[in-house]
């Protein structure tokens, strides 16, 4: 099921978008989903990011082929970083291009979506607590990244956290799902996640025994080979098989 968050005369709403056509939902797809019986037409409500995340959760450098192109070894365990909340936008939002910055890349990432509170939960029970999959694009000033030694501010700014554009709740190919992004319509990434360093159970796991994770959190899993810079005028689109496509643009 592609689940959706979205603006509807005033109100923020969920539902399943079934083709061109939203079924809406009473709430949240946390607990049970009930549908309200309202159907509207996708043209005719606002597509908002599917989450509002108390924290977003990042895993650096997690495909092979990503530390072979920047020349660095795998990871022995995951290095993860925060993006805030206030850096979430939504499908068709723009990317504020920083007047401090002179280098603005794209990252394309699948970003797993989680369903249930969870503290320190194994490997095998992972997939309870999620509810879904998105995709993610982990804007990032490249500049100040290796100005600060450290990636909060690099990472950080408003709009650098486009996430979307719906959830997944089955996504079928979780361990071999291409990941593309386009720049202005021409590929750029190109990656798999079977080539992931670190599986998403595993991730899970691994980062729900740091910090409880809620329901609408958001683990990032890293991004393919190809990063790249964006200008100013840009579109950037992120395309996941089964997902469809997060296209934002920058300004
Ligand atoms: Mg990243």
């Amino acid at each position: 099921m592609k689940v959706i968050r979205f603006k509807y005369q005033g109100k923020t709403l969920w539902g399943e978008l079934k083709k061109n056509e939203v079924y809406c939902f009473t709430s949240s797809p946390f607990k049970n989903i009930n549908y309200s019986g309202l159907k509207l037409k996708k043209a005719e409500v606002k597509v908002l990011a599917p989450v509002n995340p108390s924290k977003v959760i990042c895993v650096g450098l997690n495909y092979h082929e990503h530390a072979r192109e920047l020349a660095m070894a795998d990871s022995v365990e995951p290095v993860i970083f925060l993006k805030p909340q206030s850096a979430v936008i939504g499908p068709g939002a723009i990317i504020k291009y920083p007047s401090s910055v002179s280098r603005l890349d794209y990252e394309a990432e699948l970003a797993v979506v989680i369903g249930k509170t969870c503290s320190a939960v194994s490997e095998e029970a992972v997939l309870e607590h999620i509810l879904g999959y998105t995709g993610l694009n982990d804007v990032t000033a490249r500049c100040i990244q290796s100005r600060d030694g450290q990636w909060t501010r690099a990472k950080s700014f408003d709009t650098f956290c486009p996430i979307g554009p719906c959830i997944e709740t089955n996504l079928k190919k979780i361990t071999n799902c291409r990941i593309k992004l386009y720049l202005n319509s021409q590929l750029k990434q190109d990656g798999c996640t079977s080539d992931f360093v670190f599986e998403i159970k595993y991730l899970v796991s691994f980062i729900s025994r740091v910090m409880t994770l809620y329901p609408g959190d958001i683990i990032s899993t890293g991004t393919p080979k190809g990063v790249g810079p964006m200008q100013r005028g840009d579109t950037v689109e992120i395309s996941i098989e089964g997902l469809g496509r997060l296209k934002n643009t920058v300004a």
